[in-house]
């Protein structure tokens, strides 16, 4: 091609072969990571609004690179979930959680549940369900202490697998928590089929919105069809005393957020939950 526009298909073509060699380094160094057990939990504490006390935590991966770098989720997850490979983070976050929370049983330390994210890819994979279980088993760690998280996903989003695990993993005593609620993933729809424990309300809901009236009726709708379905409610990303007056008009008292306290490394978190004791 001449002129012009072959100088700008060359472009093109220079930078898609950029991008393409940038994800093929950030996909091997993911997969060196993995084999390094590089990724670990960081985790957020989820406390009630009213007491101040500590009730749960999530855990959130964090990368740490052989240079010491604390990478976050936002830079590997999407590559992740396309190869594949969140199969393998999933498990490894899920893995230190139980050895964390093992250690601190066997320590007498009195244990608040902590949910770990699981990427809805896992649902089709029978297999990772059993390893589930058998991992709880191995660590012989309770399994109310363990709350599972869908987190959304674009690529695998079906009702029918959804409800297969949510039965199963109760059956084996695992609580269920549908992330992001109120986001495009993570509709009204599963709801109606999938017996869920808790519901995540998306940190979108906390937000101005031009009119506050109309998302303060949706917000404590949400609450108390949650109340009459029997499910529990956390709210995340609560970072200003607003959101927590809000949380108290509409009658919930769970809250996630860095108006409380910030993802910290598990050492920290143990601190917390030692105070609590
Ligand atoms: P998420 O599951 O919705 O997790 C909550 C995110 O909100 C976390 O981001 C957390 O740090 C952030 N956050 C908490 N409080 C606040 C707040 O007050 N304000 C704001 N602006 N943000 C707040 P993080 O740790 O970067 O994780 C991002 C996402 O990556 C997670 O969103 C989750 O979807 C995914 N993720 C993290 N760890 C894992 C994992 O082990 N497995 C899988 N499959 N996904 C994970
Ligand atoms: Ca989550
Ligand atoms: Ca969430
Ligand atoms: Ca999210």
């Amino acid at each position: 091609i001449k002129g012009t526009l072959g100088r700008y298909v060359a472009y093109y073509t220079e930078e898609f072969d950029k991008a393409n060699i940038r994800n093929e380094q950030l996909k091997r160094a993911v997969q060196q990571g993995i084999e390094n057990g590089e990724f670990i939990p960081f985790i957020q504490p989820k406390v009630n609004i009213d007491t101040r006390e500590l009730v749960g935590g999530e855990a959130l991966a964090r990368w740490r690179s052989p240079e010491g770098k604390m990478i976050s989720p936002g830079v590997f997850i999407p590559m992740c979930e396309q190869t594949g490979m969140i199969v393998d983070i999933d498990m490894m976050i899920y893995e230190k959680v139980l050895q964390f929370l093992r250690a601190h049983l066997d320590a007498g330390i009195a244990c608040v549940p902590i949910s770990v994210n699981f990427s809805r890819m896992h649902l089709l994979n029978e297999d990772f369900l059993d390893q589930i279980v058998r991992k709880r088993e191995e660590y012989n760690v309770p399994a109310s202490l363990i709350e599972i998280e869908l987190t959304e996903s674009a690529i695998f989003d079906n009702i029918d697998n959804i409800y297969v695990f949510t039965e199963k993993m109760h059956s084996h005593g695992f609580s269920i928590s549908m992330d992001d609620f109120g986001s495009g993933y993570s509709s009204l729809n599963m709801l109606k089929d999938v017996p869920i424990d808790v519901l995540k309300i998306d940190k979108g809901f906390l937000e101005e919105s031009k009119d506050n009236s109309r998302r303060n009726i949706i917000f404590s709708t949400i609450v108390e069809m949650a109340t009459q379905l029997n499910i529990r409610i956390v709210v995340e990303g609560v970072e200003f005393i607003e959101n927590v007056e809000l949380m108290r008009n509409c009658g919930c008292s769970i809250a996630q957020g860095f108006y409380f306290a910030r993802p910290m490394p598990s050492e920290d978190f143990s601190d917390v939950m030692k105070k609590g004791s």
